[in-house]
């Protein structure tokens, strides 16, 4: 425990000290490409069309430069009450040509799977919310939920926190990871302060993001950093390498339905995530109300409003079409 809290500590330096020698002088390519200015989450900030975030690639080069078999493909994000309507929900790492949705392969020795089972870890220094509200059940309670859709018998197996920090995205500055970024398939970081939010999501995310969930998809990388995903099942999907899933610590959070937000509803969303259901649901602007709608309403709506800790019915329809096939 002691080790891995002092560890982050100087994660926290190094992050620190990676931002200063970035900010005077953002990279400025011949082909300036206003997708790579990062997402606009200021309020009232707009992010049209897709967000392509030159952070997450910076991750990939990190990896390229270490020869890893996997790269990160894109950041899903929860939008809590105040963001603004057409403010980004997902932010890639690739253009186009390379956005192919991902899936577990079923006993992926890459990932040392556990069989047919999707494993998860919670990253016990980080599992609690404020500074005093355990979290971490709420967070298993929510795996619990998905696991017992009826239409599926997939098996959720939570595997014990070896006291590493196994982050896939927060890694050494010459890419190298602290820990086993394959201790777990979906990894829960926990509650971080908002400023890593900013840092890797965009200027503004600590006032608007609940919770990111990063995906990471297999395949090699050629020697000038292109990365080629790999498809070892022939589904057409790239191969899902793990899930990470971080929660942010500037919101106030609850676990009993007083002020705050849910911290089960909001587990429940982003394990959907892990668990490869997109966004879906039209978000409005409720005028009159001076509030967001969205419809149909589902936990898997990008925009957080209200506590709903288990699936409506086109929850109920992703996940089962995820996972009714699955074998076991
Ligand atoms: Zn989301």
């Amino acid at each position: 425990m002691r080790k891995s809290t002092s560890r982050f500590v100087g994660v926290f330096a190094a992050v620190a000290v990676a931002i200063s020698a970035c900010a005077p002088e953002p990279t400025a390519p011949n082909t300036v490409d206003s997708e790579l200015q990062g997402p606009a989450f200021a309020k009232g900030g707009k992010a049209t069309g897709d967000v392509v975030s030159a952070k997450l690639q910076e991750i990939n080069a990190g990896l390229a430069a270490a020869g890893a078999g996997y790269a990160v493909e894109m950041a899903e994000i929860s939008l809590g009450p105040n963001a603004s309507v057409d403010q980004a929900q997902i932010i890639f790492a690739f253009d186009r040509t390379l956005r192919l949705s991902s899936k577990w392969v079923p006993g992926d020795a890459r990932r040392d799977a556990d069989g047919d089972n999707i494993t998860y870890m919670n990253h016990m220094s980080l599992m609690t919310a404020n500074g005093a509200l355990n979290a971490e059940p709420a967070i298993d309670a929510s795996f619990g939920t998905w696991e017992h859709v009826n239409c599926s018998k997939l098996n959720l197996v939570k595997r014990p926190h070896d006291g590493s920090l196994n982050s896939a995205v927060i890694v050494d500055n010459d890419g190298t990871p602290f820990g086993n970024p394959f201790a777990a398939d979906i990894y829960t970081l926990g509650f971080l302060p908002g400023f890593f939010f900013d840092v890797f999501l965009g200027p503004g995310a600590s006032q608007n993001v609940l919770g990111v969930t990063f995906t990471f998809i297999f395949g090699s990388f050629d020697s000038e950093g292109n990365f080629t995903p790999s498809d070892i099942d022939n589904n057409h999907r790239t191969d899902t390498a793990l899930k990470e899933i971080w929660y942010n610590d500037d919101f106030l959070w609850s676990t009993s339905g007083g002020p705050g937000e849910d911290i089960e509803t909001v587990a429940f969303h982003e394990n959907g995530h892990a668990l490869e259901l997109g966004h879906f649901g039209k978000v409005s602007v409720n005028l009159s109300a001076g509030r967001l709608i969205v419809a149909p309403r589902a936990a898997m709506n990008a925009f957080i409003l209200g506590t709903l800790r288990g699936p409506l019915g086109t929850d109920n329809a992703a996940y089962c079409g995820n996972w009714a096939s699955w074998p076991n």
